[in-house]
């Protein structure tokens, strides 16, 4: 491929006159036009017109790129040793996408010139783009980093998910309370997506069976849908391949009812298109209830059938055998939302394409991985048989006869084990007498149809074969393995922090952009003052974008010399923000019994979104609030201790909060974090981490030097213990004056603005049944915390720590973990 030097300035002027023409400039041409259009077009509008015109000016080279991209992927030999990958997630959390195709297409010193032009900054530009946020968590983002690294790597690779028109809720926080709104992220249209109109295919549900005079089996379906495919282009920033994100949008097969409509039933004329647009509406329907739970498992069927019919479609346009599909191809299921794939690709390759089970099987077996992202039992997928029965009747066959041809398997190897063939059935049959309801159990169809199963940081990868699959790792015991997370360091270093991003090109040369080991350079730097100094500059610039974004959200004024102690991730009672909570009223507390001790000033800022039926969360949310409240206006703290929670945290936020970090909150119950990621960024972005022994942190940890992390509390051993033995909560808060006071200060309602009651559900949960442990934790928590003060007073030996957390964290870029997936699950070779 060529890397001729990309002119878009025609381009670019043509869109932006367009979209000023929209945005109701006067018909002057974008060039000429200046500083009219500062006069004539409101600002925002000034700057989205800017967003819109940039964009639709990286379409074309864009466009190029990909054809160019699929060309050489198609041409690859039958044997190469890479094969084509599938990745197929019910969540992408892409962010925005301008600023990284300008970096990516080496465009952002051209336009930043032509923004000035127009009298706009280019991140106030960026800015007006809405986050793609289709997603939840660290899940969905991951497999946007994965997405990053397929281009940078050169893979040959297809990111499959759903075309949400609502994503995520956006959270809205309302006296302290979160409100969920529609996140209407495509109201003023998507200037990246490629609609792909001529890619469609029919996906079915309900119905019923049919048997062929030969025996052959036929699903007649009851209900057909369209899914039509988007294109969201990924570029990579160091060759000219891009990856591609297609998006199923669901639309219905017939017309309107025309009868019904010229009755005058217009409602009932299109009532078949609602239906089939509630695909596409929302990334989680509300699970509590039947309809909820309908719609999810259909999208979960419709993400599935589409992806792997435009796989098989691909695979034959290419000339490959049907044979070989398994060969050519990969598909990974990320978690097991999309589990019912191997189910799918059987029936597919059985009714559609009339190949034997064995033949079929073989094909699955070699082209289907799965990654599981939790230990948390009750957080693995099932669905009652009797609603996959009634949407899904073909494939519920083929799980059946792929659960009987395995526990044949299972019995001849492991005579007379009866339990065990209950434990590892794909059915659970209900429980010892049968009285729940008989349910598909999604994670052992993912791991019996898998030819590899991995964990996301070595520690759970480890507790997986231990605890939650300790039965399927004694029957298939090559099948587990683990690779541990990583991030791109183009979004998360690169975009976010251009601060640091110059500072380590200057020291250590650009080449931590493409290979993050290079970041080892540092570590014989850790002493040197005047590096110090710089990094502690640019922190501070870091923290004052921050600081002026709480001022701007919250009307709250901060110190930017204080400590920024940050914790920001999904609102989770096992990731413990409500010890993050008792910490900060525990300091409240000590300031206002002794204001003029020496206080090391902190800056508490958290931020979340909880799932919109977990009441728990929620009351996390309004007690991080109510104590920002008080402690916000109480005149005796002043800037000794500020509490900010900024609502509707997404990608967008998280590249503003985590380059202002001084510290990063990493505090789960040892054992319940798979990996985490934000911990990642964090520490790439020379935040410290104050964290317990608990997913990648460990890994971090080995990494950097243990001494370089604020580590503390109960490893995964000791919570077992502790948990065996019988844990007491009650006992310890009352056994321990500090964490006492801090709790009766809760139930007293000193934070509950008037409404005594408001936090006794939580008190009675935290003293009657301390699931996770924080009252176990919290001694050693606010030890750690004042290793954090002692430390910070230090300025030169805090940098110096901060920048041997920055050295060792070369291991932790997406690209790695990609380059491992390949090796071990994805390359022809890891099929042995
Ligand atoms: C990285 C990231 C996450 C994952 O954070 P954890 O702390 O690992 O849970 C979640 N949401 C967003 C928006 C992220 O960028």
């Amino acid at each position: 491929m060529t890397t001729a030097p990309i002119d878009l300035s025609a381009a670019f002027t043509e869109a932006l006159r367009r979209e000023l023409a929209l945005a109701g400039a006067p018909a002057t041409s974008a060039s000429a036009a200046g500083a009219d259009v500062q006069a004539s077009v409101d600002p925002a509008a000034a700057r989205r017109a800017l967003m819109r015109a940039a964009a639709q000016a990286c379409r074309e080279p864009l466009g190029l790129r990909w054809a160019e991209t699929q060309a050489a992927d198609a041409a690859r030999g039958a044997d190469a040793e890479v094969r084509r990958v599938h990745y197929l997630s019910m969540e992408f959390l892409m962010g925005r996408a301008l600023g990284n195709a300008l970096a990516a297409l080496k465009l952002d010193d051209t336009l930043r010139v032509a923004f000035d032009a127009q009298g706009q900054a280019l991140p106030d530009v960026l800015e007006r783009e809405n986050d793609a946020a289709l997603g939840n968590g660290g899940l969905g983002r991951l497999a946007a980093c994965f997405l990053d690294s397929f281009a940078e790597l050169g893979l040959p690779s297809f990111g499959y998910g759903l075309r949400y028109q609502y994503g995520m809720f956006a959270q809205g926080i309302q006296d302290g309370r979160q409100v969920e709104v529609p996140d209407d992220w495509m109201a003023l249209g998507n200037p990246w997506e490629t609609a792909r109109p001529e890619l469609r295919y029919a996906v079915g549900f309900g119905g019923h069976v049919e048997v062929g005079a030969d025996g052959a089996r036929r699903w007649v379906p009851a209900e057909r849908l369209i899914a039509q495919a988007y294109d969201f282009i990924v570029p990579a920033h160091h060759s000219q391949r891009v990856s591609t994100l297609r998006q199923w949008h669901a639309r219905a097969e017939a017309p309107i009812d025309f009868a019904a409509f010229c009755r005058g039933d217009h409602h009932g004329a299109a009532a078949h298109r609602v239906a089939a647009d509630a695909i596409n509406w929302v990334l989680y329907p509300d699970d509590s209830t039947e309809s909820g739970r309908v719609l999810r498992l259909k999208q979960e069927a419709f993400l599935v059938s589409a992806s792997l019919q435009d796989l098989i479609a691909r695979h034959l346009r290419e000339g490959r055998a049907l044979a070989d599909l398994g060969r050519d191809n990969a598909i990974h299921l990320n978690d097991t939302h999309p589990a019912l794939a191997p189910a799918e690709l059987m029936r597919l390759l059985l009714d559609e394409h009339g190949l034997g089970w064995d033949a079929a099987w073989a094909i699955t077996r070699q082209a289907v991985s799965y990654t599981n992202h939790t230990l948390m039992p009750e957080a693995l997928e099932t669905w009652p048989v009797r609603l996959f029965e009634q949407l899904l009747p073909r494939h519920l066959e083929v799980v059946y006869e792929i659960n009987h041809r395995f526990l044949e398997e299972v019995k001849a190897r492991f005579p007379g084990d009866d339990a065990l063939l209950r434990r590892v059935s794909l059915i659970d049959e209900g429980g010892e007498h049968g009285l729940g309801e008989r349910r598909v159990r999604m994670a052992a169809l993912s791991i019996v149809a898998s030819h590899r199963v991995n964990g996301v940081a070595a520690l759970h990868s480890e507790l997986m074969v231990q605890t939650i699959f300790a039965d399927y790792a004694r029957i298939f015991p090559d099948r587990f393995h683990n690779v541990t997370n990583g991030v791109t360091p183009r979004r998360w270093l690169q975009q976010a922090n251009p601060g640091l991003s110059s500072l380590l090109d200057e020291r250590i040369g650009a080449g931590w952009r493409q290979d993050l080991g290079e970041l080892s350079r540092l570590r014989p730097l850790a002493g040197d003052v005047a590096l110090g100094e710089r990094l502690r500059a640019v922190k501070r610039e870091n923290k004052q974008r921050l600081a002026a974004r709480i001022q701007r959200d919250l009307g709250l004024t901060v110190n930017v010399d204080s400590l920024f102690d940050v914790q920001i991730k999904r609102i989770h009672e096992y990731k413990r923000q409500l010890l993050n909570v008792l910490h900060v009223i525990a300091r409240y507390q000590a300031i206002v019994a002794n204001p003029r001790a020496d206080w090391v000033p902190r800056t508490v800022v958290i931020a979340g979104k909880a799932a919109s039926a977990y009441v728990a969360a929620k009351s996390v949310i309004q007690l991080a609030h109510d104590v920002g409240c008080v402690i916000n206006s109480d005149p005796r703290v002043g800037d000794k201790l500020k509490l900010a929670f900024l609502p509707n945290y997404g990608v967008s936020l998280a590249e503003v909060i985590i380059p202002a970090a001084d510290l990063s909150e990493q505090i789960s119950t040892a054992g319940t974090e798979a990996s985490g990621t934000g911990n990642m960024k964090f520490a790439l972005n020379g935040a410290l981490t104050i964290g317990t022994w608990d997913g990648a942190n460990i890994e971090m940890a080995q990494a950097f030097g243990e001494d370089n992390m604020f580590s503390f509390g109960l490893k995964t051993d000791e919570v077992e213990a502790l948990k065996r033995q019988g844990y007491d909560a009650r006992a310890a808060v009352a056994g321990n004056a500090r964490l006492r006071a801090v709790v009766e200060a809760i139930a007293r309602g000193d934070f509950s603005q008037g409404d005594a009651g408001r936090y006794r559900a939580l008190v009675d949960k935290l003293l009657g049944d301390d699931v996770y442990l924080l009252t176990a934790d919290f001694d050693d928590y606010l030890r750690a915390q004042e290793r954090v003060d002692a430390l910070f007073r230090d300025p030169r030996a805090w940098a110096e720590r901060v920048v041997l957390n920055i050295a060792g964290m070369g291991m932790f870029s997406s690209d790695r973990t990609i380059a491992e997936y390949v090796d071990r699950v994805w390359s022809a070779k890891s099929l042995g």
